[in-house]
């Protein structure tokens, strides 16, 4: 990679880890089938995807394993695609950059007959991108050429500006021989078959071109086949009945790490013309050694390099500035790489097969290379990049090392006898996106006053243009000199005829010491119009240079308002951000807000029906304690009752027992006086104590329970010749309880003194009943 010539600092090696990286630009060009039965394997799925399909034969050879594959690329260029489109997209801005001092490195890769020679350099009427870039490059720089010699290689790979006197010289030297061509005046003179390779229409120009400088066009055209570099721009005669293998080339490294071809012929060019000439006298070269050396065409990288030197103008605007450090160098690098496919594709045979092979390793190499620097790049690892293992990686190290654009189209045939090949190219192409190159960075400008050239150039025009209004221009009139000579004292005749003729000599003596006065006076009026118009110059300049630190402080101050602006810019930026993201923040703050105000909503809803609910089962406590307070009393006045009930019952059956025991001491007593007074008539029978009954309460009773069962019994006499009473019945005690299932009564009898069940009684209500003590039992 080229840098400025000589004096500048040496770039390297150590690199600053922040510099930016572009990834290597990779494009697809698919070119039409040969044939419209052909098989295609290739289609293009969008702008930047293609899709790879297996042809059929290798699908049935595979079992149907072979999938659809697709890739992506920064761009895909279809069969449709013109040269100018590709050439827009692809190589104007690695012009734009050339002339802005920055390297570029552009080349095709692809299978033999993919079409890389067809994008890289064309047919006649459709021009590809070598010729498209010289054109563009020529119609940018065309009227801001210095003029021949004025640059100069020097051999090392720098170019260095050489004075006025020495171009001038060469010049000559160059016109005067016949072996080196002139410019072609026109297209006209151009070998034919390039004349229109390019359609007029179809003419490109960068506007960017600074106008203060001076530039130089410097092309040289290298192949490399077999690992060998031969120069295809190299003078040497070509002996047909002998012909000498050429001689290769070596790389060197220059004092800036740039790799270049040692030896390597430079032709300076000044038109696209010219430059076309001089490749296409390359490409004769390189078909001619093809032929004789029984060489294949397709197993050789070809690389034309477009090299531009720059130097600025001086203060005036009007020569070169001779400073070296000021020369700066940028370069072009156009390469058509050999065919992509395998050796055994080709059936190549006996000599070419070393060939192919070398070609095929120069091109696994470029691989490797590729996969070692992305693997650096990923993985942070420090591997060494194999550049020396192949002149190809060697020459164009300082790319991937270093700076510059790089940029790969990658040619496709759609056949399908080149699908698999064509996978593999997809495969490498696909690595190569990956690898990230160095972005070039923007050389400092000179400090020079822009707007030098055109000022100049106004200044000339004017100059003339007066000069004309005065009549002319002064030096070297005829008429003018002829009236000034008229106007001197003409000379006396000097004729001398006599040795004592003493007038003629003091005659002519006198007008001439005349002459002498009238010139000297003339030399001093010359002389003080020049000091005049000296100093008038002189305040001139000084006014310019004034006017020119005006403008000069202007300037500055005029950067300054620029920065000032940028940071009011950059500011405001900031403030926008920040108010967007407090716009932001209200917003969401207003959303919480109102979330919070839902919430609130919904909770007070939920408050006032739990009130309402509250106030309810109040109402319907204070019901159900009324309610329970009217069965309470219910209750307690059943139990009054009930309890007056049982103590009459009770009464009724201890009256009953009395009874009893009074009876039978009534018959016991009557036994006894029946023993004891037999005579005295009969005794009247004692009056029956009249039997305590119930009849008399069950009136009572019944209107107090629901179903008081009357206790009765009946009174008989005993074996033992005694009286007993039996309880027919058993007073069972009633509660009513809404929720007591019917009442069961069991009656039972036996011998002996009454006998009665166990009445079950039931509590209405299971707390109250316990509250009041309410189970009772009846024993017999
Ligand atoms: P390569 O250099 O890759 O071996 P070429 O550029 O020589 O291939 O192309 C082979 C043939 O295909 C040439 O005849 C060329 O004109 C033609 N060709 C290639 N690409 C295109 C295209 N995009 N449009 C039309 N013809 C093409
Ligand atoms: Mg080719």
């Amino acid at each position: 990679m080229q840098r400025a010539g000589k004096g500048r600092t040496p770039r390297r090696p150590k690199k600053p880890s922040n510099i930016e990286k572009d990834p290597v630009g990779v494009y697809c060009r698919i070119r039409p089938l040969g044939g419209e039965d052909e098989e295609c394997c290739v289609e293009m799925i969008s702008s930047s995807t293609i899709q790879l399909h297996a042809p059929d034969g290798l699908k049935a050879n595979r079992n149907g394993e072979y999938k659809e594959t697709q890739y992506c690329f920064k761009k895909v260029f279809g069969i449709k695609t013109t040269q100018i489109e590709l050439f827009e997209d692809v190589a104007k801005t690695l012009i734009e950059d050339l002339i802005h001092c920055k390297n570029g490195l552009l080349f095709t890769y692809g299978v033999t007959g993919s079409g890389k020679t067809y994008t890289m350099t064309g047919s006649p009427g459709e021009g590809g991108l070598l010729p498209r870039s010289l054109d563009m490059l020529f119609n940018s720089i065309g009227p801001f050429q210095a003029k021949r010699f004025v640059f100069k290689p020097d051999e090392k790979n720098g170019i260095e500006v050489q004075n006025q006197l020495d171009a001038l010289l060469e010049r000559q030297k160059r016109d005067s021989q016949q072996s080196v061509p002139k410019t072609p005046s026109s297209r006209q003179r151009v070998d034919p078959e390039f004349t229109d390779m390019i359609n007029p229409d179809q003419a490109c120009k960068f506007e960017g071109v600074d106008e203060d400088c001076c530039y130089s066009v410097f092309v040289s055209y290298i192949e490399i086949y077999n690992n060998y570099i031969y120069d295809l721009l190299e003078d040497a005669p070509f002996d047909p009945i002998r012909p000498k293998p050429p001689q290769s080339k070596i790389l060197r490294e220059d004092q800036n790490h740039n790799m270049y071809v040692a030896g390597c012929t430079e032709v300076e060019v000044k038109s696209t013309e010219e430059a076309f000439d001089v490749f296409w006298k390359g490409q004769k070269k390189r078909r001619i050694a093809n032929t004789e050396l029984n060489r294949e065409s397709s197993r050789s990288h070809s690389v034309f390099t477009v090299k531009l030197a720059q130097a600025p103008l001086d203060a005036d605007g009007d020569h070169i500035l001779q400073d070296k450090s000021q020369v700066n160098v940028s370069q072009l690098c156009l390469v058509d790489l050999a065919g992509s496919e395998r050796t055994n594709r080709t059936r190549a045979e006996g000599s070419r097969l070393r060939e192919a092979g070398n070609i095929n390793q120069s091109l696994m190499t470029l691989r490797t290379c590729m996969e070692v620097l992305r693997e650096n790049q990923m993985c942070g690892t420090n591997r060494m990049v194999p550049y020396r293992d192949s002149k190809v990686t060697h020459l164009f190290k300082n790319y991937f090392d270093g700076e510059g654009k790089v940029r790969m189209v990658v040619c496709v045939n759609p056949k399908a006898e080149d699908y698999e090949e064509t996978l593999l190219v997809m495969r490498f192409a696909e690595m190569t996106q990956e690898v990230e190159v160095a972005r070039p960075v923007d050389r400092p400008i000179c400090g020079l006053t822009p707007g030098r050239r055109q000022r100049n150039q106004a200044f000339k025009d004017e100059l003339s243009r007066r000069l004309e209004e005065r009549g002319g221009p002064v030096n070297g009139d005829p008429v003018q000199l002829n009236q000034l000579i008229e106007s001197l004292p003409p000379l006396p005749p000097c004729e001398l005829s006599d040795p004592s003729d003493d007038q003629t000599l003091p005659r002519l003596m006198e007008v001439l010491e005349r002459r002498y006065r009238i010139r000297q006076k003339m030399t001093e009026q010359f002389n003080q119009t020049a000091n005049n118009m000296k100093f008038a110059l002189q305040q001139f300049e000084s006014q310019f240079s004034s006017k020119e630190n005006v403008l000069h402080d202007q300037r500055s101050k005029l950067g300054e308002k620029d920065k000032v602006i940028a940071n009011q810019r950059t500011e405001i930026e900031r403030l926008e951000k920040k108010s967007k993201t407090l716009e932001y923040k209200i917003d969401i703050l207003q959303k919480t807000t109102e979330m919070y105000e839902q919430d609130k909503r919904s909770l007070q809803q939920e408050l006032e029906s739990r009130e309402q609910r509250l106030q309810k089962e109040l109402a319907e406590r204070r019901r159900m304690e009324q309610r329970m307070q009217g069965v309470v009393t219910d209750t307690k006045l059943k139990w009054e009752r009930e309890c007056e009930r049982r103590v009459n019952a009770k009464q009724l059956e201890l009256q009953n027992k009395l009874w009893v025991k009074d009876e039978k001491l009534k018959q016991l007593k009557a036994i006894v006086t029946e023993n004891g007074g037999a005579s005295g008539g009969p005794a009247e029978p004692p009056r029956k104590p009249e039997r305590p009954s119930r009849e008399r309460d069950r009136n009572v009773a019944q209107k107090r329970s629901a179903s008081p069962t009357p206790l009765s019994g009946n009174v008989f006499k005993t074996r033992g010749g005694g009286q007993a009473v039996e309880f027919t019945d058993i007073e069972t005690l009633k509660q009513e309880d809404p929720t007591a299932p019917s009442r069961k009564r069991r009656s039972g009898s036996g011998e002996g003194p009454a006998q009665t069940d166990d009445i079950e009684n039931r509590p209405p209500v299971a707390n109250i009943s316990s509250s009041h003590g309410y189970q009772k039992r009846r024993r017999p």
